[in-house]
């Protein structure tokens, strides 16, 4: 069986760093390991909409913002295909066959929904589309028989409504669509990075973020204005590292040689947190450490969005082609499905030699 990569993000803002270790670095390296057959990487517009509908040129502005992160984190256009949701029609049409496998009471189960229809003070006014979300995301997935989807923990829930919509479908019309796995990344601190403001997620919506494209001094600024531990008032206080940010973001980002290179004084991020645990270690310390860190990080990214910067043209023509052969991927499997559920009737040879049986003799 081929190994099929599908992915992607909602173009509601710039890329942060929560993406970035959530997903976007794992998926360059998945790229370029060459394990896999196909690479789908999907700008999710028509997600966007979904909480979006009245702010469509936001989804449009952030299209092109998308793609240059993209590139400039070094997803290579050759090796995998960069499309935009909206260009695949397809996709929809299999969402809406796919709503007749699920409940509303399953979808209302659904704890990463749940949790942003609170977070965008929905409640009584919820958007059938939103609502709907994880069927879109389902269609998303098994329209390219995505076999890996490389994604942040809080897509989980995503994947088993796909999965259950998977089994449903094969059970009742037989084998057609392919069974996905997620694949989180290894790193704990990488499943759900939390905000700057130590909020349980980084998140466009939220305005908390680290931008891969922020410039060098304001992403200094925004570092040096974390939140940490709120009882560690003076530098001689013994401080807490668990759901300190600071300490969150060395655990995603720092490796022994940073030490070497910027706090030889430790030799790893063990000593640096028991010196902060037992007291005598200020923050602005770890926030300088930190600071260096992601600058050596995010510098050549910054570096490549620049040139791609440069011929904006070309980067829609990436989507375009991207987008043509999404298409006729999305297409093949939207075949197989309606011959499936045989619904694919002016093919369907002995349906209508059938009929012409059936009334010939009337
Ligand atoms: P929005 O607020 O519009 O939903 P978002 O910041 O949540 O935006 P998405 O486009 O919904 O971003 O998510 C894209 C991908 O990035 C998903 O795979 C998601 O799991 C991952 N991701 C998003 N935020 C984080 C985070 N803070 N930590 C780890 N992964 C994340
Ligand atoms: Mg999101």
């Amino acid at each position: 069986m081929s190994k099929i990569i599908l992915t992607g993000d909602r173009p509601t803002g710039k890329l942060h760093v929560g993406h970035y270790v959530g997903s976007l670095k794992g998926r360059v390296k998945l790229q370029n390991s060459g394990a896999f057959d196909e690479i789908f990487i999907m700008i999710a517009d028509a997600q966007a909409l979904t909480d979006n509908a009245d702010n469509p040129e936001k989804v449009r502005q952030n299209i092109i913002e998308v793609a240059l992160d993209y590139l400039a984190c070094g997803l290579d256009p050759a090796k995998s295909t960069l499309f935009i949701q909206s260009q695949v029609p397809e996709l929809t049409e299999l969402a809406f066959y796919y709503m007749n496998l699920v409940t509303v009471s399953r979808l209302q189960r659904n704890p990463t929904v749940k949790s942003e229809i609170q977070m965008r003070n929905f409640e009584a006014s919820i958007p059938v589309g939103f609502f709907t979300y994880p069927i879109s995301q389902a269609s998303d997935i098994t329209a390219f028989k995505a076999t890996t989807v490389p994604v942040g923990e809080d897509q989980l829930p995503m994947l088993e409504q796909t999965k259950e919509i998977v089994r449903r479908f094969n059970s009742i019309y037989g084998d057609t669509l392919i069974e996905p796995e997620i694949l989180l990344p290894d790193n704990k601190a990488c499943l759900r990075l939390p905000g700057i403001d130590g909020k349980a997620k980084m998140s466009k919506s939220l305005g908390n973020c680290i931008y891969l494209s922020e410039d060098p001094e304001e992403m200094r600024k925004k570092i040096m204005s974390m939140y940490t531990d709120p009882n560690h008032l003076k530098v001689s206080d013994p401080g807490q590292v668990e759901g300190n940010t600071v300490f969150t973001y060395l655990d995603a980002f720092c490796t022994d040689e940073h030490f070497q290179k910027y706090l030889p004084e430790y030799a790893n991020l063990d000593e640096l947190k028991a010196h902060y645990t037992r007291g005598g270690l200020g923050d602005v310390k770890v926030k300088k450490f930190l600071n260096s860190v992601l600058q050596e990080e995010l510098e050549p990214i910054r570096a490549r969005r620049k040139e791609y910067e440069k011929d904006i043209a070309y980067v829609y023509q990436i989507l375009k082609e991207g987008s043509e052969k999404a298409r006729a991927k999305a297409a093949q499997t939207l075949d197989e499905v309606k011959a499936a559920m045989k619904i694919n009737y002016f093919d369907d040879m002995e349906l209508i030699n059938a009929q012409i049986e059936k009334y010939s003799d009337k």
